[in-house]
């Protein structure tokens, strides 16, 4: 008995084929770092090439590298860039580095030269995260012979407040990124991830780069979410208590329990993805009953408050649900003071994962 994590492999193909679409004429790429968010690089990278995608983004080399012996025929972008030493490995697993400063261009332009033949990158320009990225200013001072025997294949930069439609930098990220698109103005761009792709065309350019919405974050926060949920933790019933004089319940003894509730313990705790911080704040599932986590997560169990179910309706192997329904990812967020995206990066490698196929079966 153990949590499971269903991942819903049609609803990640469905997501992408709908921003493709809605993304359309711009292309639409998938970010998969942190093994697809946390999913399962070898489950989901397949999935989204079957519906149609053909460019994709990850963080690390070793990422790079996992991804390429699943896709041989993808285009893979690093979004780290190509370390000391690392050229020779790029090149032999055909990686695209994303150059985020010169000591990296000039790398992999001593690379080129190394080859003999032209070698593909993408540029990062920081147009006001300050994270990665060559500042806008530094690019306009770049020279042609800084580029000789790099083919640039895409102007990259990353927005810092997508995900807040008003907040004025935004438009000051815009206007830089079209300014430097000038200089560059033969080579497709690319702007928004999966928030950005929300805020209009005018942020489209040639290549959208959505991650989390993929995964069923909603990349609207405060709105409806438009994407379809895409996972849900479920956790079995270990032993539940039936509570006859006031006691605590849980580390910290932080929550006080009067006679007449039940509590049930269930197999999943943070080493499984449930946040600590969500102790006494995030409510489970169990049919149509809402059941409030009660006392504090540990790293193997939570306790629930069910007294609302009827007693012979719940019992020992019962799996509750932890995360699931529209928002589910972004509910426990928000109970744990978090995003999203920190809910699935930290789903755990000890939850079983059952994968829903994205196509019907034979
Ligand atoms: C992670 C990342 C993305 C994807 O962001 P989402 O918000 O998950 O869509 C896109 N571009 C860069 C540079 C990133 O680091």
């Amino acid at each position: 008995m153990r949590a499971r994590l269903i991942v819903d492999l049609a609803a990640i193909a469905a997501n992408w084929r709908r921003l493709a679409v809605a993304g359309a004429p711009a292309e639409t790429a998938a970010v998969v770092k942190a093994d697809a968010y946390g999913l399962g690089l070898a489950a989901v990278a397949p999935t989204l090439a079957r519906a149609g995608c053909r460019h994709f983004f990850v963080a690390r080399l070793e990422e790079g590298i996992a991804l390429r012996a699943l896709l041989p025929d993808s285009r893979i972008f690093v979004l780290d860039g190509v370390g000391p030493g690392e050229a020779g490995v790029f090149r032999a697993h055909r990686l695209v580095p994303v150059l985020n400063h010169e000591g990296q261009i000039a790398r992999w332009r001593e690379a080129a030269a190394a080859a003999g033949e032209p070698l593909e990158a993408a540029l990062h320009v920081d147009t006001g995260m300050t994270r990665l990225g060559l500042a806008d200013d530094r690019v306009l001072a770049l020279e042609p012979a800084d580029f000789e025997g790099i083919r640039l294949v895409l102007i990259v930069s990353h927005l810092a407040c997508a995900d807040d439609p008003d907040h004025p930098l935004n438009a000051r990220q815009l206007s830089t990124f079209l300014g430097i698109r000038q200089r560059f103005a033969t080579i497709p761009a690319s702007l928004a991830a999966s928030s950005g792709i929300f805020l209009g065309r005018a942020f489209h350019f040639d290549l959208l780069r959505p991650g989390a919405a993929l995964y069923g974050v909603n990349p609207t926060p405060g709105r409806p979410n438009p994407m379809q949920p895409v996972v849900e933790l479920r956790a079995p019933v270990i032993q539940i208590h039936d509570i006859r004089s006031v006691r605590t319940v849980g580390y910290g003894a932080t929550r006080e329990l009067p006679s007449g509730v039940r509590v049930a313990t269930i197999a999943a705790g943070y080493a499984d993805g449930i946040l600590r911080a969500a102790s006494d704040r995030a409510v489970a599932r169990y049919a149509d009953f809402e059941l409030p986590i009660v006392g504090r997560v540990s790293m193997d169990l939570v306790t629930l408050d069910v007294s609302a179910v009827p007693p012979e309706r719940i019992g020992e192997g019962c799996e509750v649900t932890l995360i699931g329904g529209a928002d589910g990812v972004d509910r426990l967020a928000a109970a744990a003071g978090t995003i999203g995206y920190e809910v699935l990066a930290r789903l755990g490698p000890r939850c079983a994962r059952h994968y829903l196929p994205a196509e019907p079966g034979p």
